[in-house]
């Protein structure tokens, strides 16, 4: 997984206000994993489908 990026003082899941980092990970392609790590231990992670029209 590929650091993207640092940000600094965004609000958390848990309420505070803290730095942190993106991740992106990329799976075939298809599937693409973006993970947020916040200084404050909470993690928010999604993932979206790219999925072609067919
Ligand atoms: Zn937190």
């Amino acid at each position: 997984m590929n650091a993207n990026g640092s940000f600094k003082g965004q609000p958390a899941p848990c309420g505070k206000v803290c730095d942190g980092e993106h991740y992106e990970d990329h799976d075939d392609d298809v599937v693409v994993t973006r993970e947020v790590e916040y200084s404050c231990g909470c993690v928010s992670i999604q993932h979206e489908e790219l999925l072609s029209a067919e």
